[in-house]
């Protein structure tokens, strides 16, 4: 990349810096970990994402998960405009939030009853607090790496930007909350058992990302999901899977319907809202029932079902239902991921690569990469540089070795060819750090 050409983000970024910690206002965003200055963006469209400096990515971030028919889909902007003309918030009911929460209902046969709410964040605070409330316990397992937004108590062992800054946690959460976090390793079906024997009968819920995908994209090992089940019905704790990325993004039922699994609460978030702020958590009505004012746990947001919000999650949702979508998904992440792996191995680099539906992700590693503890072995010198040189070839990728990558709809075979290219080169360079 010549200077000139990265000068006005370099310079926007400089600006940013005096008015907004680091710059950004969420961490991963300021490039940390892999050096440089992020591209400032001016738009998107379709898989293509375009800065300041005029410059085009074919983009596998997709604001992190949500923008999976593509950016600025004619459609969701649409449904969006459509709503606007009516008024952004009312803070009072309106129709189509029950239209949403019937389109969850069907396509989520465990959630019988949904709130919305305004992040991921929220709603995994929301469902960790139900299940205290309603088991009247007060700890809470949590699997290494594992990200559940950014609340006191999930802060422990966290992926994501926490993994990537290197992180154990962070000041400013209390003791006595993480001391009520119990973490385990991923895919450890024993070590969690241990850890019911020890404290069991305290344990109010298992909260689990049933695909990891804030750590790489780790997929459960066979019987991890029903084994965390049937630990949740011996100990009478609830089982949550937090689907807020894997929800609508990995089938239309999220990792629940692919693994079959029936969680008593799920929560969602990212596709959800469709480019817009908005997450959910919903389950068994019994247990849905406990929230005020249907019941005694508080919960409340000023935006919550936000008309706006409301709108591009009924259309992106409606119009993921269309014949072959994720087929479609699976087919280009699969591509994508094969692709990668067979030119790293081709170049004797250690690499794995994983996916599922339109997620995926991959390793300076030589496999398998089952937990956090293994990912953490891989070589964060030539994710770097591989980062690097596909970044200077216009594809733009999450900038930490610990997130996972997505496809959209809107990404061709001729796109992922583009992108497979350009890892010839970037694994070249790579190969030549060793
Ligand atoms: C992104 C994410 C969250 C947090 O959602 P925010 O909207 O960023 O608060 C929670 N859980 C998982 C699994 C996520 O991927």
């Amino acid at each position: 990349m010549s200077p000139k050409r990265s000068s006005a983000s370099k310079r926007e970024f400089t600006r940013a810096k005096r008015s907004i910690p680091g710059g950004v206002n969420s961490p991963v965003r300021a490039y940390g970990s892999v050096g440089g200055t992020p591209p400032f963006i001016e738009s998107a469209k379709g898989c293509r994402i375009r800065d300041i400096d005029g410059r085009e990515y074919i983009d596998y971030v997709g604001s992190w998960g949500p923008m999976i028919l593509g950016h600025a889909h004619p459609k969701v902007l649409a449904a969006v405009r459509e709503a606007m003309k009516r008024g952004t918030s009312f803070g009072a009911p309106t129709v189509r939030e029950s239209e949403l929460a019937e389109a969850i209902r069907r396509a989520l046969p465990s959630v019988q009853k949904v709130r919305m709410v305004s992040s991921g964040t929220e709603a995994t605070m929301s469902a960790l607090r139900l299940a205290r409330g309603v088991t009247g316990r007060d700890r809470i397992l949590k699997f290494d790496g594992c990200y559940h937004g950014h609340s006191d108590g999930l802060l422990v062992g966290a992926g994501s930007g926490v993994a990537t800054l290197g992180i154990p946690g962070s000041p400013g959460v209390p003791k006595a909350m993480t001391d009520l976090t119990i973490v385990a390793p991923f895919n450890d079906l024993a070590a969690t058992r241990q850890a019911f024997e020890k404290w069991g009968r305290d344990i109010a819920a298992i909260i689990v990302e049933p695909i990891a995908g804030n750590m790489g994209c780790i997929p459960p090992v066979p019987g991890f999901l029903k084994g965390l089940r049937a630990l949740c019905d011996e100990f009478g704790a609830l089982l949550i899977f937090d689907e807020v990325m894997t929800g609508f993004r990995v089938a239309p039922g999220g990792a629940q319907r692919l693994y079959k699994v029936k969680p008593d609460l799920t929560t969602l978030g990212k596709v959800v809202g469709g480019g817009l702020p908005a997450a959910a958590y919903g389950g068994r009505r019994d247990l849905m029932d406990r929230i005020a004012p249907a019941g005694d746990i508080y919960q409340a947001g000023t935006l919550s079902g936000n008309p706006l919000a409301v709108a591009a999650g009924i259309e992106t949702l409606a119009l993921l239902e269309a014949e072959g979508t994720y087929e479609t998904l699976a087919a280009r992440a699969g591509a994508l991921a094969e692709g990668l792996a067979e030119r790293a191995h081709a170049r004797g680099i250690p690499f794995t690569a994983r996916h599922v539906g339109g997620m995926l992700g991959f390793f300076f590693h030589p496999g398998p990469v089952e937990n956090f503890a293994q990912a953490q072995q891989s070589d964060a010198a030539a994710f770097k540089r591989f980062f690097a040189v596909m970044l200077e070839q216009g594809i733009y990728l999450a900038p930490s070795a610990y997130e996972a990558g997505f496809v959209s709809l809107a990404h061709r075979p001729g796109d992922i060819a583009r992108t497979l290219d350009a890892a010839e080169i970037a694994f070249d360079r790579v190969a030549r750090l060793r």
